[in-house]
């Protein structure tokens, strides 16, 4: 009886729709809906540049320190600053309790984030330095490596360091046969696929493309367009977070 109760249970969950036939998430967002974001620059104040996001139920913090003198001396480069970053998931920021120590998700995580904002900095003003840069994750449901670029670039741009463009990520990705924004992570686990974008809105530049899972070339040229429609969309919200740090101080200083 235990059994055929837990298979029960087991079917209905797999039955569970996540799109309802109105084309209705199950968080009451449409197909190419964005979560509601909540951008903050500026709250560390031990850190030369920082950032907050909040979006949907994704909860992460971004430091910047430098450009600094590197140590050891011999890791420097003579031409251009080097970048360092680290994304990290605090334990607490999953349902079950995460190892604190780097995974190999975190350490490629680091690396792909540094690419993807590399291209954005004018790294080679500042050689034989460099530029430390801490993403960590409080809370986690899905897309928080597009969340997390989309502050590390807040951050960046709050330590003052020139920079070409902001970059702006957001993921697109395929659930229950349809193209949908921004996954959240039930839709990520029980999708066919997800597509994170890191997009440098003023030169049209894509600077991180992945994908997990299997769309045709029809579907995956649209999911691309999906995300940058998302990525434009950030790049607003990244904007309006830096004219609210900014702008408001330097209103207070004219007056
Ligand atoms: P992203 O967060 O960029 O979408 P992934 O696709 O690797 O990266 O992860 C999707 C989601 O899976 C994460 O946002 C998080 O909610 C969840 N997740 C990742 N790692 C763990 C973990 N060790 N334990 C539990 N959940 C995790």
């Amino acid at each position: 009886m235990a059994k055929k109760s837990s298979e029960k249970a087991e079917k209905s969950e797999k039955t569970e729709k996540l799109i309802n036939k109105n084309d209705i998430r199950v968080d009451g967002r449409k197909l190419n809906d964005l979560r509601p974001v909540k951008l903050e620059v500026g709250i560390l104040a031990n850190a030369d540049g920082s950032a907050y996001i909040e979006q949907g139920k994704n909860k992460i913090l971004a430091g910047v320190y430098g450009p600094k003198e590197l140590h050891p001396k011999h890791l420097a480069l003579p031409d251009r600053a080097l970048l360092h970053c680290r994304y990290h998931m605090a334990p607490f920021s999953v349902q079950e309790r995460k190892s604190p120590a780097p995974s190999r998700r975190e350490i490629e995580l680091s690396k792909v984030i540094r690419e993807s904002l590399e291209p954005s900095i004018f790294t080679e003003y500042y050689p034989r330095t460099s530029i430390d840069l801490f993403i960590e994750v409080l809370q986690a449901d899905g897309g928080t490596r597009c969340a997390g670029i989309t502050i590390a670039s807040l951050a960046l741009a709050d330590a003052g360091i020139p920079m070409r463009d902001l970059v702006s990520a957001c993921a697109a990705g395929k659930v229950e046969g349809h193209l949908v924004l921004d996954l959240t992570d039930t839709e990520d686990k029980a999708g066919e696929a997800d597509l994170p974008v890191a997009f440098m809105p003023n030169f049209n530049a894509i600077t991180l493309l992945q994908m997990d899972g299997k769309l045709t070339s029809e579907e995956f040229e649209q999911a691309v367009g999906m995300a940058v429609e998302g990525c434009k969309q950030i790049y607003t919200h990244q904007k309006e977070a830096l004219k609210a740090k900014y702008l408001v101080k330097e209103e207070a200083v004219e007056e």
